[in-house]
């Protein structure tokens, strides 16, 4: 959720003390009691009480929020998004700076920049300008090849696949391409020769902003990945002329991601080790996170 999402212990007590009694009447009923009890109905767990109320407070929360607020509360509740909090910096590309947690963290509770007018241009400062303003230096180029270089190396770790990258900026096309052949045949590696581009979108755009769904619904999360589908159509349609099948992969700054990339996703996780692709998360939620705080102010 929007902060690190976690329920008060005044809220779970009383739930934990439920489901312990309820277990506890259900272990003892049989051994206390002469003729059995009837059969209880099915004990409700700690676990699915306390999901209920953070479901009730997750759904109050995104309609007390502005548009941009709730689209991050969604952002910081996806996998890439959430995963750099629980990373352990056991080496130096996993570790954060000082002012990287705490404007990662004023992010994530939703605190924004405390200026009201942006220091650089003079506009609202409103939730998410930090990340398109135009008056700053948006380090689009660091953070795509960052990613890619990531990408590209958990997919190369694969044995008989040769992965070939091609950053922005390359003379021919502004492109971010990571292009995989397997040597072996895509049956000994699971991995097909394919073609893969990457993008990483603000989702405080102005596109972002004007993206809107029918009958007036303003589901956070829907509204993100109508956003971010419309960009990976974009890319299909003006996909290289090359004969291998492309894939784009559409992440948001904050860590969302699209249904197709989640399947680009999906089938990286089959061909890789578990340790490649955790870490791949790892350092690609962290990539995401430097690039996004890069232009942010305290
Ligand atoms: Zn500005």
């Amino acid at each position: 959720m929007g902060g690190l999402g976690i329920l008060s212990y005044k809220t779970v007590a009383p739930q934990a003390y439920a489901a312990a009694s309820e277990a506890a009447d259900a272990t003892l009923a049989p051994i206390l009691t002469l003729e059995s009890l009837p059969t209880s109905t099915q004990l409700i767990t700690q676990h699915q009480s306390c999901q209920e109320i953070s479901a009730g407070n997750r759904e109050a929360l995104l309609g007390s929020l502005t548009p941009e607020q709730a689209k991050a509360v969604v952002e910081a509740s996806s996998k890439l998004g959430r995963v750099w909090l629980t990373t352990i910096p056991f080496q130096p590309s996993l570790r954060l700076t000082d002012f990287e947690v705490a404007a990662a963290l004023q992010l994530r509770t939703l605190t924004g920049e405390s200026e009201a007018h942006c220091t650089s241009c003079g506009e609202a400062n409103f939730f998410g300008h930090p990340e398109v303003c135009l008056q700053r230096k948006l380090w689009r180029v660091a953070r795509h090849e960052g990613a890619t270089r990531i990408i590209g190396q958990a997919l190369a770790s694969t044995p008989g696949t040769r992965v070939r990258l091609e950053p922005l900026g390359h003379q021919t096309s502004r492109r971010n391409h990571i292009q995989v052949i397997t040597l072996l045949g895509s049956q000994a590696t699971g991995l097909a020769n394919a073609e893969y581009d990457l993008t990483v979108v603000s989702l405080a755009s102005k596109d972002a902003r004007a993206t809107s769904l029918p009958d007036q619904d303003g589901n956070p999360s829907r509204l993100a990945n109508k956003y971010l589908d419309s960009v990976a159509d974009h890319k299909i349609r003006h996909r290289p002329t090359s004969n291998l099948p492309f894939h784009p992969i559409v992440l948001s700054l904050g860590g969302m991601m699209n249904g197709s990339t989640t399947k680009v996703f999906a089938s990286g996780k089959r061909v890789m080790t578990r340790g490649t692709y955790n870490l791949m998360l790892k350092r690609l939620s962290l990539c995401l996170l430097q690039a996004r705080v890069r232009s942010f102010e305290l």
